[in-house]
Parts: C-alpha cells; structure tokens; sequence
C-alpha cells in the first residue's frame, strides 16, 4: 500500500517549477534574451562579497573535520546566541539563543513549526494568496488549511479572519512583505491582529499560535519599521531564511524562533527538536552555521530590487495592466485579462512571457511576477507585455 496523500503530492505539479522547466527549454531553443522568465523567486544578485570572504577564511583557517562535521541538531551554540543577541539589538526583542533551532531555510523552518504544533483535524488559518506550500505541510499532518480573504488593498480581511478563527484553529501563520502580492504588515496590522488572536485565546482558553514567515523581512522598499511579533503575541514563533536576502538560496539555512515567553516554552521547543528529528534534519548544514555570526545584519545590494520594481510597476500601469504597488518582497501581482489566469498565462507564453497564473495562491485571475531578474530583461520585455495587453484589448 502507498500513502496516498505523499502520492498526490508527488505526482501533482508546481506551476512554478513547470513554468521554470519551460524557460530553460524554452532559452535552449530560442536564446537566452528572448524568452523572459518572471517564473521563480531565485534572486538574481550575488550575495554580499563577505559571505564568500568568510567562506574562504572558514575553509583556509579553521580545522576541516570541525567544520564539516555534524553539529548539535538545533545548531552551534554560538550562532544561536548570536543570532538572539542580532535581533535582540535590532528589533529591541528579548530572545534566548536556547529558544532558537537552526534549520535547512524557512522551507524546513515552516515544515517543522507545523509538524510540531498541528494534530490531525486542527486548522491553520492563512491569508490568501499565499505560498502554496502551506497546504502542504499542514495536510500532511491530517491538519486543514484555512484560508482568510484579502481586503481591497491585499491585507487581512479582519471580519472573515474572526469568522473563521474556531475552538479548531491552532496556528494563524502571515508572511510579511508578501510572496505574492509584496504586500507588507505594519505596525497597525500587526495590533490588530494580535487583538483578535488574544480576544480569541481567552473565549477558547487555549494558546493560538501565531507565526511569521519572514524570508523577506529585509526587502521593504519604505522606510517602515518591521514589527518584530515577539514583541506583540506571546504565543508566538517567527521562521525565517538566508535564502533571498543574502541571495543564498540553494545552500538552505535560516532559523526559527521561539518567543520565550510562549506558554510552556521548554514543551514548544522540545516539540520543535522533536519534528526536526522526525523530518531527518540532523542539523542545519554546518559550514553555513559558521558562517552565520559573521554576516547578520548585512545584505544583498537589494536596491536593485526597487530599480527593478519601480520600472515594471510604472511600465505595467501605463500599458493598462492593474498592479497590486508591492511594499516589499520582489514580487508583482497584476490582474490577468482573462477570467482564467491560467488560460492568461499560457496565452502570455506566446510572447515568450513566463507568468505563474495564481491559482496555487489560493487565488483566482491575478499573475505573478517574480522581477527578481536582470533590470536588461524587464527593459527588454516591456514590449512583448504590450503585445500582450493588445491581443486581449
Ligand atoms: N516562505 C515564503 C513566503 C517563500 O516565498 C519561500 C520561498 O520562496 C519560502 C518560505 C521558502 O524559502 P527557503 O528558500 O528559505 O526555504
């Protein structure tokens, strides 16, 4: 017999992976500059020259066989405690590097915070659209994902969030700036937030957890002040990743935290070690752990992001084309001309186009563009959007 559910998972294809498989094939046919890939969030601007300064000077100096070797599962010692001690001066948090497990990127984090918490028929709620994966992890656990509505601006809808918040809800998990809409949470959204949640913890005298995913947290095109949610919820737990703004996605590292001031944070966190061990993570890879202490608090030259975002969005509006005015993340989302988005962006093809249609989002007749890519191909796309906008109009 065969898991049913792994098999539907496995067999059942990421657009956004297809759409990338496409491109390459696409680029082998045609030419690189011809086909204009917007599929993937793969960033597209080297990591900082002192992650791979480190890197040498780790590899050349320090002893090979420590290095390389397994760590404890939740992660050095060292860097867990810097990593508390970062936040904690940058987001005036009070973390404890004890409460902070290591992971293979905010994938693992995600999967792991889930697997911890959720018991079957339990219900994570999030806000549409959101990263499809979420469905994943919690389905995989016999749990239900409950997706709460945007409002006009692509915020939580707070009347169907409080509608939907049951004795069931476990977790309410949000992902601030937004994969897909680059939509940010401020100040204000955040308190709003907790106050439903805590109204909500008191009517079903039980905790609900709220987690960000915050892989963006650093790629916010405003002045704001990004409202660290330890400081908000008790309950609370952030999972975060390297991948996007130090540009190191393929090498899977990032972290979880445990607000220590969870109710039974030595249960909550012995759950965390628990799913890890469960999932197979014996550590989080150990030359990137090294690496961390060294390079917190710097980034990617991510202001060639907001080059990128300024030209598509002012391009896309004058076309015609509706665009959500991303706050963060590199990421468009723009309303497709066909009811169908994926009718919209199989017909966008035909211009050498590679849009994913928001349908794994949880969300119906809208695009996304993943402008993480060279400012040469937005340059050279913008008339092949044009094209597209003509052949609907
Ligand atoms: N969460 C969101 C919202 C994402 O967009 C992504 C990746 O695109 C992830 C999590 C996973 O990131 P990582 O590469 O760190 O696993």
């Amino acid at each position: 017999m065969f898991n049913k559910k792994m098999l539907e998972i496995g067999y059942s294809q990421s657009t956004i992976r297809d759409l990338y498989t496409y491109a390459l094939q696409r680029k082998a046919e045609i030419g690189e500059d011809k086909v204009f890939d917007f599929s993937i969030g793969n960033p597209s601007i080297p990591a900082p020259s002192i992650v791979n300064e480190t890197l040498v000077k780790i590899l050349t100096e320090e002893d090979s066989v420590k290095i390389h070797g397994y760590t404890v599962s939740a992660g050095e010692k060292n860097v867990r405690d810097s990593i508390a001690s970062y936040l904690n001066k940058t987001y005036e948090t009070k973390l404890d590097g004890r409460y902070i497990f290591l992971t293979c990127g905010a994938a693992a984090s995600l999967a792991i915070v889930i697997k911890a918490l959720i018991t079957p028929y339990e219900e994570m709620i999030v806000f549409a659209p959101h990263f499809p994966e979420y469905r994943t992890y919690v389905e995989a656990m016999g749990g239900v994902l409950v997706p709460v509505l945007p409002d006009q601006d692509f915020l939580p809808d707070f009347i169907d969030l409080e509608k939907k918040i049951t004795h069931k809800t476990k977790i309410v998990l949000y992902n601030s700036p937004n994969n897909p809409t680059g939509s940010f949470y401020n100040e204000d959204i955040i308190k709003k937030l907790v106050d439903i949640l805590s109204k909500k913890e008191k009517e079903y005298d039980h905790p609900i957890y709220l987690v960000s995913d915050e892989p963006y947290r650093e790629l916010l095109y405003k002045e704001e002040k990004y409202p660290f949610i330890t400081n908000y919820y008790d309950n609370s737990l952030v999972c975060y990743s390297f991948s996007k703004c130090l540009s190191l996605p393929g090498e899977r590292i990032g972290y979880i935290v445990v607000n220590p001031k969870c109710e039974d944070v030595n249960d909550i966190y012995a759950l965390i070690c628990g799913a890890a061990s469960m999932l197979g993570y014996i550590c989080a890879p150990a030359l990137f752990q090294h690496l961390i202490p060294y390079v917190l608090g710097y980034t990617s030259n991510l202001d060639e992001y907001k080059k990128n975002q300024e030209l598509l969005y002012r391009s896309l509006k004058e076309i015609g084309y509706e665009v959500v005015k991303p706050t963060g993340a590199f990421y468009l989302f723009v309303k497709a001309l066909d009811e169908d988005a994926e009718k919209f962006s199989e017909t966008a093809k035909k211009f050498e186009l590679l849009l994913v249609p928001s349908d794994p989002f949880d969300y119906k007749g809208y695009v996304r563009i993943a402008y993480c890519v060279s400012y040469q191909q937005i340059v050279n796309s913008l008339p092949a959007f044009k094209k597209l906008y003509n052949y609907y109009k």
